[in-house]
């Protein structure tokens, strides 16, 4: 019997990865995707006409993509325009900190302090000089030299591994990796290892918020995610069209090797017999055969039973959810503070965020905002016209319980505004031009999650152990996605991507897939291998 495909739910990145390397060895693939445009989290909101990134913002780790895109026979460059952005991130404090004496120095005149990382890590080195004093500007390049060494010696054992235990990985990280590791002290938690590093505590903050990338709070999460610091250095990207254009990208390729995309088609249950996936049911309840599925959606959603009974036990545990979020994405003219394109504001208190956050499931007191000027960073004047933003603050992943009331939203928003405008920065006009997004929005999106948008937490030392691999208990069903190793981010759900459609491909017995040759034009794919059924 002739083999009926793969079906991929959801045209997430991971999804996306993957149906596109499956479709690319030959296997007829569809996918089908609950909204109407692919990108899952990677969304575009329209404001005044205005397509607003909505989601990631920050693109990195860019090898990622081009292992993914020369996977294809094509190059990223040739795909979409991208430009490295010579200003990693511009961070200021907020200047109410230094007035009530809280240890902050402000910048001149009541001005904020201010701090930018560049590309260049001898400017970002004389930054931190000027902003903090020559030996912090030493400590941080001994900070930025261990998390280079944290990095190295992770990326083979772990982002890499498809599927890493602790045995595994002290078996692969050598000697060497093993000196690299111990000398961090991996069972310190983030903010206890940058205690150590940093004495100014605003150094201490601004790297402690890489723990926030992977959803997760930097008393809690393990030193290794300092590593974090070292994927910016290699280097921040502005994608031309938005991180949108990324999906959409991926999209037109996977459709070139004939892949069917099917949106506004969410799938209600998948189907086993015989212990085995047989296909999927859709909400509209057409079935469609299938001995292999990849699952991109939030492995919670399977624990939830949200897929069905028998698909539980593909995600017979979850951990703890990662953060959540309020954003509100605007067309406005924004005055008085020079923006770079990723902009952070800092507030004192650190910890409170992350006690309110996770502590008393609670929208934070007292937000740092990030807010992303999708204009600004790639050489275009800044005219005083309209501009495309997007301001972020952490929240609990609370969505779907009507725990968050719209007073307490509301009063969010005043502090994340009034932030701003303690920074020296005017929107004008404000909240009435802009769309707001919520934890329970995030959870409608992204159907089991409560709106948390990494997965799980990455709490506690063997947490980055935790995560699911691709290939799942139940036969036939493959997991991708941010939930799932290796992890949160729009680079680690493509390399989840791939690790999904290599693990199909070795379930069909056939690893040796042979790489498409790339035609003028498109690509030219071999004929379809898929006759065995493992
Ligand atoms: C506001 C925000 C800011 C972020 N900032 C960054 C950043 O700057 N840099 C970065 O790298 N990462 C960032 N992230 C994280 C990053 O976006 C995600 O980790 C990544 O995009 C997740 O990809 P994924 O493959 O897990 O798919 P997802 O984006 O989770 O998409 C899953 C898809 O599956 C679909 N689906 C689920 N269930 C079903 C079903 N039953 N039937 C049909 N379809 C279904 C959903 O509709 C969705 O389209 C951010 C995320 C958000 C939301």
């Amino acid at each position: 019997m002739a083999d009926p495909g793969v079906v991929v739910i959801g045209a997430g990145m991971a999804g996306l990865v993957s149906a596109l390397q499956l479709a690319a060895r030959g296997l007829p693939v569809t996918v089908v995707e609950a909204a109407s445009a692919p990108g899952g989290k990677i969304r575009q909101l329209a404001v005044n006409g205005a397509p607003i990134d909505s989601g990631p913002t920050v693109f990195t780790l860019r090898w990622i993509f081009d292992e993914v895109l020369a996977s294809v026979g094509t190059r990223l460059e040739d795909e979409v325009r991208i430009t490295p952005l010579s200003v990693l991130a511009r961070h200021f404090w907020d200047p109410a900190l230094a007035a009530a004496g809280a240890g902050v120095a402000a910048g001149t005149a009541g001005e904020p302090a201010r701090l930018d990382l560049f590309a260049d890590p001898r400017a970002s080195q004389d930054a931190v000089a000027r902003f903090a004093g020559p030996d912090e500007a030493r400590r941080f390049a001994a900070f930025c030299a261990q998390a280079r060494e944290v990095y190295a010696t992770l990326e083979g054992p772990f982002i890499r591994s498809t599927s890493p235990t602790m045995g595994r990985m002290i078996g692969d990280l050598g000697l060497r990796g093993l000196s690299v590791l111990s000398r961090l002290g991996p069972m310190r938690s983030l903010w206890d290892s940058l205690g150590r590093h940093f004495t100014d505590p605003r150094l201490r903050q601004l790297f402690g918020r890489y723990a926030t990338y992977c959803g997760s709070s930097p008393w809690e999460a393990p030193a290794t995610l300092m590593l974090i610091a070292q994927v910016e250095m290699d280097g921040v990207w502005a994608v031309e069209g938005g991180m949108h254009a990324l999906a959409r990208m991926l999209e037109r390729l996977a459709r070139a090797q004939g892949v069917t995309f099917r949106y506004g088609t969410a799938c209600a249950r998948i189907e086993l017999q015989g212990g085995r996936v047989s296909g999927v049911h859709l909400a509209n309840g057409e079935r469609l055969g299938a001995q292999r599925v990849v699952f991109n959606g939030d492995i919670a959603a399977l624990h939830a039973g949200l897929l069905g009974d028998s698909a539980r036990a593909a995600a017979p545990r979850v951990g703890p959810r990662s953060l959540s979020a309020v954003t509100w994405s605007m067309h406005t003219r924004a005055e008085g503070l020079a923006l770079d394109r990723h902009n952070v504001f800092f507030t004192g208190d650190y910890r409170s965020e992350f006690t309110d956050i996770f502590g008393q499931g609670r929208l934070p007191r007292r937000p740092t905002v990030y807010l992303c000027a999708q204009d600004r960073g790639t050489g275009v004047p800044d005219t005083g016209a309209p501009q495309r933003l997007l301001a972020l603050v952490n929240a609990p992943a609370v969505g779907g319980q009507g725990r968050l009331t719209s007073e307490a939203l509301d009063e969010c928003e005043h502090q994340t505004f009034s932030l701003l405008r303690r920074c020296g920065l005017t929107l004008q006009p404000q909240a009435r031009e802009s769309v707001r997004t919520t934890p329970d929005d995030f959870h409608r999106l992204f159907p089991g999650t409560g709106g948390a948008l990494y997965g799980q937490a990455t709490h506690g030392w063997n947490s980055a152990f935790a995560r699911s691999p691709a290939a799942s208990p139940v036969p036939g069903l493959f997991l991708a996605g941010g939930s799932v190793h290796p992890g949160p981010g729009v680079p680690m759900a493509a390399m989840s991507g791939q690790l999904a459609a290599a693990a199909v491909m070795a379930s069909l017995g056939s690893t040796s897939a042979s790489r498409p040759a790339a035609t003028s034009g498109g690509m030219s794919t071999p004929s379809a291998t898929t006759g065995s059924t493992a």
